[in-house]
């Protein structure tokens, strides 16, 4: 899939822990431009685990994703997005900023992301978490349109996201 960015595009990221959104924002794009939840969590908390942190940590990167915005730089959001509120968010950021916002959503089979789950030790929460997120990305599929995502691009086989070429457009 050659998925077409426009040059100021606010993308979000959408899918469940263990998609492998971090994995494929590291490898599509520079570390600049990426702004992860966990990370923020880790600035403002000093762990990047500490949910008590989550809503600084989004004040934090809405910020940031704003000054970049404004300056006129392709920013990507690396969290989950699986509640529509917290899309919602970005996409109003994007329009406050004449961005597109975009989103890319990846949403290989739960089996995929419950055996990477088990495979990680900085993951706490329980399979059940991941199950139920991957259940809302499916059924987001359809309202990402009316969202306001001008573009979305839905990834669901694991060799489809590894073979994903990402083009920037004016
Ligand atoms: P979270 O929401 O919890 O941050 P995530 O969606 O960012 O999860 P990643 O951290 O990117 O997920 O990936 C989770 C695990 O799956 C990692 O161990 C990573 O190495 C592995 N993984 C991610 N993407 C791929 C891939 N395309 N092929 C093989 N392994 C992958
Ligand atoms: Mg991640």
């Amino acid at each position: 899939m050659k998925i077409e960015l426009p040059d100021l595009s606010l993308v979000c990221l959408v899918g469940a822990s263990g998609s492998g959104k971090s994995t494929f924002a590291a490898k599509y794009f520079r570390s600049t431009e990426v702004l992860s939840s966990d990370a923020f969590r880790g600035w403002v908390a000093d762990d990047e685990a500490d949910q008590s942190a989550t809503e600084d940590a989004f004040e934090a990167l809405f910020h940031l994703a704003g000054v970049r915005l404004k300056r006129g730089r392709l920013t990507v959001i690396d969290a989950t997005h699986t509640r529509r509120e917290d899309r919602a968010k970005a996409v109003a950021l994007a329009r406050a900023h004449h961005a597109i916002p975009v989103a890319i959503v990846l949403a290989p089979p739960a089996d995929v992301c419950l055996e990477r789950h088990a495979g990680r030790e900085d993951r706490r929460f329980s399979t059940r978490v991941v199950r139920n997120q991957h259940r809302d990305v499916l059924r987001s599929l359809k309202h990402l349109r009316r969202e306001g995502f001008r573009h979305t691009w839905v990834l669901k086989e694991p060799e489809t996201i590894d073979a994903a070429t990402i083009a920037r457009v004016p």
